[in-house]
């Protein structure tokens, strides 16, 4: 990373990225940069910014690590991660939104019949229908194999599903969602099967406001006995749990990077502010302890990147990358916060004003710890990687 230049033409973000991947990276950037008026509103409004989806799609989001031959891209993780971070640092609602339509995406592509791709896959990525995912509920949070929404068999094949999920990302806009439900709770996890559920099937939604991500909604989504035909079984009964494992490294990745942009943009705010304010007749810059702020700022920021960087090219390189992936996860969740945390008081009183980029940043990194696997999740992950025993059962 060069320490002298700003953001030029070819920003050291992007230091050792091929030119395919900066020239992905520079068009998602541009179209970003101009979101600026629609980000205030939806912020101040805590309005889901549906016009800008399929811009988002067209720029390379949710496409991208979809392979070509389902409509996607077929980017690499390394490529994807790095969408992630350039939409972390404008956005991190934008960030949130194309993570969730990305996993769904991913689980189509994975595990959909030809049917189920031509009728969610293929207006999903054309940005016509929206999808939401749904495992966690009030009572199977980190323990999601303890989930108790119901799938019982009707006669006719299909299913009636009855259950309340909590904090679902954007369920209220989206068209249809992938939700986990048991078909035989005596079966404990090898019970847990993955629906396709369409908005006119008749399952509720109410929003929950929420502190980050204030252009999304978190929702809970309520079925009273909504049944469904046995073509909405999405992968193998008894086999959500899997099917939704498969998204994960991609998924926690994905945060990771949105991360490194949350504290990129705390690292270039911060910069702006202490070169411009002066106190004691003096740039704020020039104070030592000022410096230090911004420094560990920097210094977080880099290793961050190096890390998420290094597990998607683990990925790539088609290493099983789960306990890097955590790792990545739990370094830049956290760093993100520390980092958003020093930049409010490298800012001072302006740092905490609502409406301040900043104060969204510090908000929108304080999220990040909690969903894909808590940070305390990813520690014990990692720890039972490492020494081969788990600590959760
Ligand atoms: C912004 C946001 C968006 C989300 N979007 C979605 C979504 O779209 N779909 C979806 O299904 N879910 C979603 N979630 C839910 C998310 O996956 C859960 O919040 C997460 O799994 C943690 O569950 P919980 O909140 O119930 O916390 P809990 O599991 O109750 O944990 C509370 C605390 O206890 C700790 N803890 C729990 N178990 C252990 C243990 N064994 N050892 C040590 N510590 C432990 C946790 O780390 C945490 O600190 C979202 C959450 C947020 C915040």
């Amino acid at each position: 990373m060069s320490l002298t230049s700003g953001v030029s033409s070819r920003d050291p973000a992007w230091n050792l990225l091929d030119d395919a991947t900066v020239s992905i990276l520079g068009r998602a950037r541009e179209y970003l940069s101009g979101l600026g008026d629609v980000l205030e509103e939806c912020e101040r409004s805590r309005r889901f910014p549906a016009e800008i989806v399929r811009p988002l799609i067209d720029v390379g989001f949710v496409r991208g690590p979809i392979p070509v031959e389902d409509g996607g891209l077929g980017l690499t993780h390394l490529q994807s991660a790095c969408l992630m971070e350039e939409a972390g640092r404008a956005w991190a609602s934008v960030r949130t939104t194309a993570n969730i339509l990305t996993l769904v995406a991913e689980l189509l592509s994975a595990a959909g019949t030809v049917e189920q791709k031509s009728r969610y896959l293929t207006p999903l990525l054309a940005g016509d229908r929206l999808g939401w995912f749904a495992i966690t509920e009030r009572e199977a949070g980190s323990d999601a194999s303890a989930l108790a929404t119901r799938a019982e068999r009707l006669p006719s094949g299909g299913y009636r599903l009855t259950g309340r999920k909590s904090y679902i990302t954007n369920a209220s806009h989206s068209d249809f969602g992938i939700v986990l439900a048991t078909v035989d709770p005596t079966l404990g996890p090898r019970g847990i099967t993955a629906f396709l559920v369409e908005r006119s099937d008749g399952y509720r939604t109410v929003e929950h406001p929420h502190m980050p991500v204030r252009a999304v909604s978190s929702c809970d989504v309520e079925f009273d006995s909504v049944e469904v035909g046995p073509e909405r079984v999405l992968g193998e009964v008894g086999r959500g749990l899997s099917l939704a494992m498969r998204g994960v490294n991609a998924g926690r990745l994905n945060v990771s990077a949105g991360c490194v942009g949350i504290a990129q943009a705390c690292l270039d705010a911060s910069r702006e502010h202490v070169t411009t304010r002066q106190q004691f007749g003096k740039k704020l810059a020039e104070f030592q302890l000022v410096q230090k702020m911004v420094v560990d700022i920097a210094t977080r920021t880099a290793a961050a990147r190096e890390l998420y960087r290094s597990s998607a090219r683990l990925l790539d390189a088609g290493v099983d990358a789960r306990a890097e992936c955590s790792m990545a996860k739990y370094f830049c969740s956290e760093s993100a916060v520390e980092v958003a945390t020093q930049a409010v008081q490298v800012h001072g009183a302006i740092g905490l004003t609502e409406g301040h980029q900043v104060e969204r940043l510090f908000r929108d990194a304080r999220e990040a710890t909690i969903p894909e696997g808590t940070s305390q999740m990813q520690i014990l992950q990692i720890g039972k990687a490492l020494l081969g025993v788990s600590a959760v059962r």
